[in-house]
């Protein structure tokens, strides 16, 4: 499987990509204008070894794939899959109530991420498939960015329409419970008053 490495400065000034021309050059990427980039078609085995380069040298990198570029249809593909309830949506992060035309589409595993992963690339994986998608308040949308770890695990459970549902449930009956034991607890004292 082929993909396309790109290469190009990184954050701070010293992890400009200017020093490295002749380098990469020699090392088959070719420069392209239009991203101050280098780019170049590389294996599995091309991948790692380029990574690494850029990798200690500060520079960014971003191993592209056909599978790994954001599309614009992905929210209209989630949305098909997923049609509101009474015009609500339950967020997959936060379980909070979203109507259904404040809601965002997010990526569980992050297109950022998913692009700078190899083993992502070699799993031959799609970021826009449909279990890559969940639904979520604006608020969290923003907050994960591109976080992963218990972000990625409460997205990959909290896609399910079901679990969703679950969660909610356990909610309502959990402050079912605690305002029952509050009135429980006030009784004598509402007694005395009433
Ligand atoms: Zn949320």
């Amino acid at each position: 499987m082929k993909h396309l490495l790109k290469i190009s400065s990184g954050k701070n000034a010293d992890e400009r990509i200017e020093p490295y021309r002749l380098q990469l050059w020699l090392r088959g990427f070719r420069y392209e204008r239009s991203t101050n980039a280098w780019v170049r078609l590389v294996g599995n085995h091309g991948a790692k070894k380029n990574i690494r380069y850029a990798k200690d040298r500060g520079l960014r990198y971003e191993l592209l794939d056909k599978n790994v570029k954001r599309n614009t249809s992905y929210k209209a593909k989630w949305v098909r899959e997923n049609p509101p309830f009474l015009g609500m949506y339950l967020c997959a992060y936060c379980g909070r109530i979203v109507r259904a035309k404040n809601i965002t589409v997010d990526h569980i595993v992050s297109v950022g991420r998913a692009s700078t992963s190899l083993r992502y690339a070699r799993s031959g994986k799609d970021v826009n498939a449909i279990e890559n998608l969940c639904g979520a308040c604006s608020n969290c949308n923003s907050i994960k960015d591109a976080k992963g770890g218990l972000w990625v695990l409460r997205g990959k459970i909290f896609r399910h329409r079901f679990m969703r549902l679950m969660r909610f449930l356990f909610r309502l009956c959990l402050a079912a419970a605690l305002v029952y034991f509050a009135l429980t607890l006030w009784q004598p004292f509402l007694e005395r008053v009433l």
